[in-house]
């Protein structure tokens, strides 16, 4: 296998000094990491490497679901590591500004602390860095309510592959001043750019979380139910999860950790949230709203929190994806289709696996977004046929005009299925500005896009 360019490397040590390049064959790729401490560190590096030649791949808590953080030997890994400080948090603007090395669940407790919100919330908070989740647009659990990413940030400054640093650390809501570059690097998992440092949009401490579990009959409630609450609750609705049967059921089974707290047997379990700012009128406004659902028949039966205790086991029992794994060998997928359509997409895909033999197909997601999470498998590793699952899947998202990806990018694992999702001149186009941003193809080369296909546009 190839590795990095000697001189190169020599060079980086030169700039960052022994601290700044992790050498270890021994470790997982890339073997060789620098990590640089500062924008024009970041700067320094980046030259170095485009004139070499030398591949990079931005690196943040690696938690990515795409593989946009995986590197070849001969790619160097350029860690945000050690730019991990909150700079300012302006509690007059409402604002952050961050470097991208930060770990969220740090970004979001430093700004609780100030009596603000800062509205991205996933179960790998704890490792995922702010510029990861910038670079991967990431979406997470309050989507409905507060959107991705891209719409919590009014700033940025990013390092192009020629080292040229772009500084846009805007704090102004409206600032329609050309084009508004920034939402050129967020979502484009480092392909265009390093991300250094953001300025965050923060929004108010919300002082009221009420929460419930609400089983569901038929999907054309669970659509009536999502319009039922977004016009009653004043937007103030945060979360819209749904659990299929076939997660609800396993999660909950009998002599696994969580008790269901609802009987198992309806068509669909809703775990909805509102966020507000009067404990007790939004407590009342909720269970008057939910109490409307259950007369008009759109819910059959409710448990409403009255704990932290209680919605954090909620919460558990819809992120407990990792025990999904027990269910046989499985392939995960995040994919988009728009909720008139969703009903016909999901029984489709599971016509086509009861057709198998031996079929695992488990169904949850972000429905307020229009996100499933489908999980396509076989309780018997004989039975696991990875391309037929793929074609069955990505087959019926294709049909249904859906996305390949609704949240976690494309990196090297979804890069087959892109154009299912985008037309040739969308493609043209993105592969036209990659060339025209890395020239030389340095920064995380094969991920959205092949070299060959990027060189050729
Ligand atoms: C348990 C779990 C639950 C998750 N749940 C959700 C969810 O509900 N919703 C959702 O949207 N996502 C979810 N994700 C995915 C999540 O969005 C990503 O894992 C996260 O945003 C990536 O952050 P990271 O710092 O780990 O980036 P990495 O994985 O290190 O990198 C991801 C990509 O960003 C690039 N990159 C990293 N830092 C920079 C930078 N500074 N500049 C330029 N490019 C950079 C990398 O090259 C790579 O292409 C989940 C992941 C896990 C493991």
């Amino acid at each position: 296998m190839s590795e990095p360019n000697a001189d190169v490397i020599q060079q980086l040590r030169d700039l960052l000094g022994e601290k700044g390049v992790r050498c270890d064959p021994n470790d997982v790729m890339p073997d060789i990491i620098v990590k640089p401490a500062s924008t024009a560190e970041v700067s320094g590096v980046l030259k170095i490497c485009n004139a070499a030649g030398q591949a990079l791949v931005p690196l943040g808590g690696k938690t990515g679901l795409a593989g946009g953080h995986f590197a070849t030997g001969d790619e160097i890994g350029l860690s945000l590591e050690r730019m991990n400080a909150i700079e300012e948090i302006d509690e007059h603007n409402r604002t952050m500004t961050v470097q991208a090395g930060c770990i969220l669940q740090v970004a979001v407790e430093a700004a609780e602390e100030k009596d603000l919100l800062f509205p991205l919330d996933f179960g790998a908070r704890g490792s995922a860095t702010v510029g990861g989740n910038l670079a991967t647009n990431a979406g997470g659990n309050m989507v409905i309510r507060y959107g991705m990413t891209r719409d919590m940030v009014l700033g940025l400054e990013v390092v192009l592959a020629d080292g040229t640093v772009i500084t846009s650390l805007n704090k102004l809501l409206k600032n329609n001043t050309g084009y508004d570059l920034k939402h050129w690097f967020i979502g484009a998992e480092g392909t265009l750019g390093v991300i250094t440092r953001a300025v965050l949009r923060l929004r108010p401490l919300p002082r009221s979380e009420n929460t419930a579990l609400l089983a569901v009959d038929t999907f054309s409630h669970v659509g009536d139910l999502l319009r039922w609450l977004d016009a009653r609750t004043a937007g103030t609705l945060s979360s819209f999860e749904v659990m299929w049967p076939s997660y609800y059921e396993f999660i909950t089974r009998e002599g696994y950790q969580h008790t269901p707290p609802l009987p198992h047997g309806s068509g669909y379990y809703v775990l909805v949230e509102t966020l507000g700012a009067d404990p007790e009128s939004d407590a009342a406004r909720f269970e008057e709203v939910l109490g409307g659902a259950l007369e008009e028949g759109l819910v059959m039966d409710a448990v409403i929190c009255q704990s932290e205790k209680e919605r954090n086991a909620l919460w558990e029992i819809r992120d407990d994806v990792l025990e999904l794994f027990n269910l046989g060998p499985i392939i995960t997928y995040d994919i988009s289709v728009t909720l008139d359509r969703m009903e016909a997409f999901v029984a489709e895909v599971q016509a086509q696996m009861d057709a198998r033999r031996n079929p695992v197909c488990v169904i949850f997601g972000h429905l307020g977004d229009c996100n499933l999470h489908v999980i396509l498998g076989a309780s018997d590793a004989a039975d696991f046929d990875y391309d037929e699952l793929q074609g069955i899947l990505y087959g019926t998202v294709k049909r249904f005009d859906g996305s390949v990806s609704a949240e976690h990018g494309i990196g090297v694992l979804k890069r087959e299925q892109l154009p299912m999702s985008r037309s040739a001149d969308e493609l043209h186009l993105m592969m036209g500005m990659k060339n025209m941003l890395d020239p030389k193809n340095i920064l995380n080369p094969n991920k959205i896009f092949t070299a060959e296909d990027v060189s050729a546009a």
